[in-house]
């Protein structure tokens, strides 16, 4: 990062911040940003670099896909029109583009123009795990920056740097299997570790038979609607420092209050999945611990550290842990599934598993004979 440190006196006109998905390039595009509008080079202090750590910035422009695409839309009014307009507060004028290689190729070429001819006090920061999708025009445009995956114990002391408890930052970064990001949402979600509490509860339930199975969706999906009611909340405390003691923007800031609006509500419209996503990762995890309880691992090698895994065989919690990271997959894969049958559907499956015990002995799954016997 010494590097970019230096950059901050004389940067480039674009960065490419890239690397697989929670290496920490959005840590590093915010410190970066951070230090590119800070007076004083990114004293991590003064409330400049407060709000650009806090993507709140006014001079800050944050795009970020809407569905699958980046639309030529957003880029032409969050890039294009502010790149040669004033910046909101004296200073540079720095534009954050999230997974760029998800542009459309007309959101491309609209920011390929401003690439070509970047006004003198703007800086774009791309970022992507999948640098090669970008149209190589963009590419050659920009410097780009590679980052490599993070080790566990990184991800751990960032996140209790940032006041999370060492026990919750340990669980969140082993869950996350060392992606920054998901390893943070999980750390400080409204409501710590919840979320696991609920997957604790839901495999108990689905145990129990179908109709456990159906409330243990339901108990899912309840818990998803509180976190989404309570995130709704969270938007005043965002948007106190542009407001005048009316509770109405500040004239300069319409334009930052609005962006703050609008990401809010997309991050609301989400946050049922992002919940329930959360859970069935943390179900999961439970399951995968009782394997390797199962097969004689422990201590270490176990992802709920704080916890000691639940008995039953090999065969059961693999076929349910199945079930369960095929209704991740498909509900990543399509939005417009209904959550609740793909939930009731994984619970169903997972709770059939854990009765059919007899099924073991014909079906294991195929690597349980190449495993490692117990000790
Ligand atoms: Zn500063």
């Amino acid at each position: 990062m010494a590097f970019l440190q230096q950059a901050t006196a004389r940067p480039h006109h674009a960065y490419l911040f890239a690397g697989p998905e929670g290496c920490g390039k959005s840590l590093a595009a915010r410190a970066f940003a951070a230090a590119l509008l800070c007076k004083r080079g990114g004293c991590g202090e003064c409330r400049d670099c407060r709000l650009a750590l806090d993507d709140r910035h006014p001079n800050e422009f944050l795009v970020e896909p809407e569905g699958r695409e980046i639309h030529v839309e957003t880029v032409r009014s969050e890039v294009w029109h502010p790149a040669f307009r004033t910046a909101p507060e004296p200073g540079r004028k720095i534009f954050m583009i999230r997974e760029a290689d998800r542009l459309n190729p007309a959101a491309a070429d609209v920011l390929l123009k401003v690439l070509e001819e970047p006004p003198a006090d703007a800086i774009l920061l791309l970022l992507s795990a999948r640098p090669h999708e970008l149209p190589e025009t963009v590419l050659s445009r920009c410097h780009v920056v590679m980052f490599r995956p993070l080790a566990e114990g990184f991800v751990v002391r960032t996140l209790e740097g940032e006041g999370v408890s060492s026990a919750l930052a340990r669980l969140a970064a082993r869950l996350a299997g060392g992606n920054l990001g998901r390893a943070r949402r999980l750390a400080t979600g409204v409501d710590g570790l919840s979320f696991r509490d609920v997957a604790v509860e839901a495999l108990t339930r689905a145990a129990r038979g179908p109709s456990g199975a159906l409330a243990a969706a339901d108990a899912v999906l309840d818990a998803a609607a509180r976190y989404r009611k309570e995130l709704t909340g969270n938007l005043g405390k965002e948007l106190a420092p542009f407001l005048d003691e009316r509770g109405r923007p500040e004239e300069a800031y319409r334009g930052a209050v609005r962006r703050l609006e609008e990401r809010h509500k997309r991050r609301v419209t989400r946050a049922e999945r992002d919940y329930v996503d959360w859970v069935l990762l943390a179900v999961s995890a439970l399951l995968r611990d009782r394997i390797v309880a199962a097969l004689g691992g422990g201590g270490e090698l176990l992802i709920n550290l704080d916890r000691i895994p639940d008995g039953g065989s090999v065969a059961v919690a693999t076929r349910a842990l199945a079930a369960v990271e095929e209704a991740r997959a498909a509900l990543a894969e399509d939005m417009n599934l209904n959550p609740r049958l793909v939930l009731e559907r994984a619970f169903l499956r997972a709770g059939t598993a854990a009765r059919d015990t007899d099924r073991r002995e014909v079906v294991p799954a195929p690597w349980v004979h190449s495993a490692t016997p117990p000790e």
